[in-house]
């Protein structure tokens, strides 16, 4: 790749793979991650799991994989104007929701409470599961075989207790230290994206009105000069506009602050980048901005009477897949139930129906809990 950065993510020095192989022809190491991705079943998967609404909900509302693609769209711009490894961003962009259960957030919170005993369920260490363990694609190994540098990006969060556990894709949380900067992108990326599709669906479903949506600073400035605009254009393109706009200001005041902040604390290669704050973030201005619109979006939106309606169905359902197959693992299908004999039954269980879609999980529900369902 032709002017990269000296702070960027090199492939050439990478701590490798944890599965020795011989160096890809025609593409680098970053590209062969991402292709991975693209490839493997649980990215085909994230196309019907939730982002707020559930699947069946409509078609035009955004899902896991579209979430993604928008993920890896806005860091890449971001990459490309600050000269960071564009395709390791986009790898960890596309595979950075890999690890979630169906039914979103509410889903995790339930398949962690079931897992409490057992060791818990973290969906940021379920993505790296998936890439590391789950995967299975490979004569010579589970999982997809990353490089270090797309696993640490997907690993966003986890406990200490885990972190000890996985060694060098954990020492960061422990020693104190932040991950590349393509990793840190992607991390703010996902936040750009989730807030501007969140207001564009809430509205297109009815949950959210423009006019509630009024006292939002970054929503409203942008809305009003949308409207003088496009006077005649219809709430619908208005309302894309605004959408529009916002992404544009948070994607520019991301980038020039970040530049700024790389060129105040000067790297000279990615582990400098690494031991330094976060260098990938918006100016304090602009974060204050988004961080009131996500504090709407998180009373309006997602504590919506209908969306907690959904989501409450949808943690139950999760609660007695877990309990069903907990109190009788004859119910898992073969290769499931096979796995359950031999390792730890709750995390085989776990990983089951993490993997699961919204419309799978329900359907899977039906089957074990309605007498006329086989
Ligand atoms: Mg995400």
């Amino acid at each position: 790749m032709h002017g990269l950065a000296p702070y960027a993510a090199d492939p050439t020095r990478s701590p490798g793979r944890l599965h020795p192989e011989s160096a890809p022809e025609g593409r680098n190491e970053f590209q062969r991650d991402r292709d991975r991705i693209v490839h493997c079943g649980a990215f085909r998967r994230l196309e019907y799991k939730t982002q707020v609404f559930v699947n069946h909900e409509g078609d035009l509302f955004r899902t896991r994989l579209t979430h993604s693609i928008e993920v890896a769209q806005i860091a890449r711009t971001v990459a490309r104007r600050l000269r960071l490894h564009e395709d390791l961003t986009e790898a960890i962009s596309l595979a950075h929701d890999l690890g979630h259960t169906p039914f979103g957030h509410a889903g995790q919170d339930a398949l962690n409470a079931c897992m409490k005993p057992y060791g818990g369920f973290e969906h940021n260490l379920q993505s790296l599961r998936v890439v590391d363990e789950l995967e299975e694609r490979y004569g010579a190994y589970d999982g997809l075989n990353l490089c270090f540098e797309t696993r640490e990006g997907v690993l966003k969060h986890c406990s200490l207790a885990n972190a000890r556990r996985l060694g060098d894709v954990g020492r960061r949380f422990i020693d104190g230290t932040r991950p590349s900067l393509e990793a840190q992108l992607a991390n703010v990326a996902d936040e750009v994206a989730y807030v501007n599709h969140d207001v564009d669906d809430g509205i297109r479903s009815g949950l959210l009105t423009v006019a509630q949506l009024a006292d939002v600073e970054l929503f409203a400035r942008h809305h009003r000069e949308a409207v003088a605009a496009y006077p005649d254009a219809g709430e619908r393109r208005q309302v894309a506009e605004t959408v529009r706009r916002m992404i544009n200001e948070l994607v520019l005041d991301l980038t020039r602050a970040s530049a700024e902040r790389i060129a105040q604390a000067a790297p000279r290669c990615a582990d400098d980048a690494r031991a330094a704050e976060p260098l990938i973030a918006f100016s304090d201005e602009v974060r204050e901005r988004a961080g009131a619109l996500k504090r709407f979006l998180f009373d309006n939106l997602y504590r919506h009477y209908r969306v907690v309606r959904m989501t409450s169905k949808a943690a139950r359902i999760v609660a007695e897949l877990f309990d069903a197959f907990e109190s009788d693992p004859r119910l898992l299908p073969t290769e499931h139930r096979r796995k359950a004999d031999e390792r730890d039954r709750h995390r085989v269980i776990a990983d089951y129906i993490a993997g699961m879609t919204d419309r799978y999980a329900i359907k899977e529900h039906r089957r074990l809990f309605a007498v006329d369902e086989s």
